[in-house]
């Protein structure tokens, strides 16, 4: 094994991006191992399965089987799919793709979830992560190695009278003007930050275009007043509420630079689990974000995903504008060969201080674990390339290896470097 390889497979990690339960949600919920499928049930639902087939209450554990077992063997060839053959063969031993073998392992993942330590056991010592942060909407999360950070969607996807109360008893404050209701928002992302915070998520790609015009206060005071004068359930249209979703990124972009909060985006491809027959996949375009990236140059935007397939104009962008940070969260799984070529190009073209190495971007920690074991051996392979190349010294590719896992993040989401000593 080389000199990279070795110490990557040794290096401690922060992890900038999961969706991971916390421990006591997974008990209480009694995960199994129909519960680890996350992403490669999309790939199971496009070989043809109906959604929701492994989820469903209704049917038994060896019919659960049997149906998993059917779209294992037309998906079986995809990265998810690995991701789940290498999970359960490294934490569970298991290799037995019958439903006797399914249903016998079923029972060792609820055991592991009724586990005090197996986070523990699977995070840190399995996988070497110090600290993860973890998309889930609570800042009570009972495991000192996760930090939150929150989506704020609902803050901004309004379409009902009750949308708009739903937000104002989060905050736990009354409103009837915009002017309020802003400061309802605003009080909520002081608490999150004050409850532990570290960044703030919007996710709209996925229900909406990336693109945002600048509407007026008066423009958006006009869609919240309509939307007031609505019954509960009666709403109004996407297209109409546009001009106040618009208004409230912006609010919420100002608020997170007040607070001193990145703010990770989603960009790029669309999981069908989350979005079931999808957003219009080019209203995910990274480029679709520049008018606001050149507005706010005081934000630290990170834009996650590598803009995958829209790369080549991520990679520019965050070549360009120092207030964007590149993020490799979930690209390895994706397509571990996009993913190499695109941290080839990284490497040539994007400062190593501006690069997050890796988030799991898993909702269950054996996928976590798994993505990374990947991680580390594909990040290792390209840096062996570069410096095969001539491009960088060994030192060099050691050191590009504790910016884009460490190091940046310790920066970027302002952690205190003394609670992470490297080892
Ligand atoms: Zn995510």
């Amino acid at each position: 094994m080389s000199t990279i390889h070795d110490y990557l497979n040794r290096l401690r990690i922060i992890d900038g991006h999961e969706h991971l339960a916390t421990p006591q949600i997974r008990q209480r919920e009694n995960h199994d191992f129909f519960r680890l499928m996350h992403y490669l049930d999309s790939d199971m639902i496009t070989a043809g399965m109906e959604r929701g087939a492994l989820s469903g209450r209704g049917i038994s554990d060896e019919e659960k089987a049997t149906v998993f077992l059917k779209y294992w063997e037309r998906t079986s060839n995809t990265t998810y799919a690995r991701m789940l053959r290498t999970a359960m063969k490294d934490l569970y031993g298991f290799d037995d793709w019958t439903v006797q073998g399914i249903l016998d392992v079923n029972e060792k993942v609820k055991a592991a979830t009724h586990d005090p330590d197996w986070y523990e056991k699977v995070l840190s010592d399995k996988s070497g992560i110090d600290l993860a942060f973890t998309l889930i909407q609570t800042t009570n999360l009972g495991y000192e190695r996760f930090r939150p950070i929150l989506f704020l969607d609902f803050t901004f996807k309004l379409r009902t009278w009750k949308d708009i109360r739903e937000v104002l008893n989060n905050a736990g404050m009354n409103a009837h003007s915009l002017s309020g209701y802003l400061d309802a928002v605003d009080a909520l992302l002081h608490r999150y930050k004050r409850e532990g915070m570290v960044a703030t998520k919007l996710g709209h790609a996925y229900w909406r275009s990336l693109a945002c015009s600048k509407p007026t206060f008066q423009e958006a005071e006009a869609v919240f007043n309509r939307l007031m004068g609505c019954t509960l359930e009666d709403g109004l249209s996407q297209l109409e509420t546009v001009p106040l979703q618009d208004y409230l990124i912006h609010f919420i972009i100002q608020r997170s630079i007040a607070y001193e909060l990145p703010i990770q985006i989603h960009t790029g491809h669309h999981e069908t689990s989350v979005s079931s027959n999808g957003n219009i996949l080019p209203h995910s375009n990274v480029a679709l974000l520049l008018p606001l990236l050149a507005e706010y140059e005081e934000a630290d935007f990170v834009l996650l995903h590598c803009g995958f397939p829209y790369h080549s104009q991520y990679l520019s962008i965050v070549k360009n504008y120092p207030n964007v940070y590149a993020d490799f969260t979930w690209i390895y799984v994706i397509s571990p060969t996009a993913g190499k070529q695109i941290l080839h190009q990284m490497i040539e073209m994007v400062p190593q201080t501006k690069i997050q190495g890796f988030g799991g971007d898993y909702n269950h920690i054996e996928g976590t674990y798994a993505h990374l074991k990947l991680t580390r051996n594909l990040v290792a392979d390209v840096l062996t390339e570069k410096v095969q190349e001539g491009a960088l010294t060994e030192k060099e590719a050691l050191t590009f290896a504790d910016r884009i896992f460490r190091d940046n993040l310790i920066d970027l989401y302002k952690l205190d470097p003394k609670d992470f000593p490297k080892r």
